[in-house]
């Protein structure tokens, strides 16, 4: 997907702050930071949304869970963390490359507006 902004994060042609990367996963800061901390979690594969997750690329969402265990075990979020994902237009996504929010250090509201 040559237009994909993660996708370009993911191959370094878009600077960004690494967190964490393995062999199916990226984790990079926000450029927006919506909390003291907030990371961005994706799948080095291309995936739309949620939408399009299936039999066949299901187990990457479980290697993004590990990674968030990782993650807030490196990062030291000991007082817990949110994963969100917004899927869509009603979801607030805006960025077509799936991708979970790791957001913590601050209490977060719920339920979310
Ligand atoms: P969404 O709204 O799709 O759930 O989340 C997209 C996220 O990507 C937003 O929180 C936004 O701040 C972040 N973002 C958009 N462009 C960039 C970028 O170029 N670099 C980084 N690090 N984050 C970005
Ligand atoms: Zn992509």
């Amino acid at each position: 997907m040559n237009d994909c902004l993660f996708c370009k994060i993911i191959k370094g042609e878009i600077p960004c702050s690494k967190i964490y990367e393995n062999e199916f996963v990226f984790a990079f800061k926000d450029i927006d930071p919506q909390a003291p901390f907030h990371a961005i979690i994706v799948p080095k594969e291309h995936i739309s949304s949620a939408d399009e997750i299936n039999a066949d690329n299901s187990h990457l969402i479980g290697k993004i869970f590990e990674a968030v265990a990782v993650i807030a075990k490196q990062e030291n979020l000991n007082n817990g963390y949110r994963v969100v994902n917004n899927c869509g237009k009603d979801g607030g996504q805006t960025v077509g490359h799936i991708h979970f929010h790791l957001l913590a250090r601050r209490n977060l509201a719920w339920p979310p507006g």
